[in-house]
């Protein structure tokens, strides 16, 4: 795995940079520990007194980034996630292309956690309405209630596509969010006058 490849442990960035400029070996690293390190260091290389992470050293692969302090990585994080609220698989595909720390993965579903995931469940629980103020939700609602109520009886196909998430762009607290708005969405149409929900029940 490419992520494992870049592991070097407890080795901290003094000691690493000591490492990869002089040569330094970092004191802390048993034997076993030691042959590894020096195996993947390699696939490390200092630019501008910049350390990135370039392991298949493919001409089309950037070398990315490595970023050492908590406060890079939630910056990093932060500007994955958006205003837009990114899905999950969106962030780790940028992070993962500019960027590198061991632990990216789990700092994501934490950060997802306390973003989303708490926003999601605060609101549930405060004012049912709410979840309808997820902005990325909100566009999808709207197109589906158009649909039902006869406004947009031929979207396009991209715009019905676009109401359905593809699996692996959701978190599941999402997944149940895109079913609740739907549900929400049949409950408007069977409010409107009989001929209005005829009319849309026939295409
Ligand atoms: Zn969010």
């Amino acid at each position: 795995d490419e992520e494992t490849s870049g592991d070097i442990g407890r080795v901290s960035y003094e000691e690493f940079l000591d490492y990869i400029r002089k040569g330094i070996i970092p004191d802390s690293l048993t034997r076993s520990e030691l042959l590894i390190f020096r195996k993947r260091a390699k696939n490390f290389q200092l630019t501008k007194g910049i350390i990135y992470f370039n392991p298949a050293k493919r001409h089309n692969v950037k070398p990315r980034k490595v970023l050492w302090t908590e406060a890079e990585r939630q910056d990093a994080i932060k500007e994955s996630h958006g205003d837009q609220h990114a899905a999950q698989a969106v962030m780790m595909d940028f992070l993962k292309k500019h960027f590198f720390w061991q632990g990216m993965a789990e700092d994501v579903e934490q950060f997802l956690v306390s973003c989303c995931q708490s926003k999601l469940t605060t609101d549930k629980n405060t004012d049912e309405d709410n979840e309808r103020r997820h902005p990325l939700l909100e566009a999808k609602i709207k197109v589906f209630q158009d649909y039902f109520a006869g406004k947009n009886i031929c979207p396009k196909q991209e715009s019905l596509d676009s109401l359905f998430l593809k699996k692996e762009d959701i978190t599941s607290p999402l997944r149940d969010l895109v079913a609740a708005a739907m549900e929400s969405a049949r409950l408007t149409i069977s409010n409107l006058s009989s001929t209005d929900a005829t009319s849309a029940q026939e295409t």
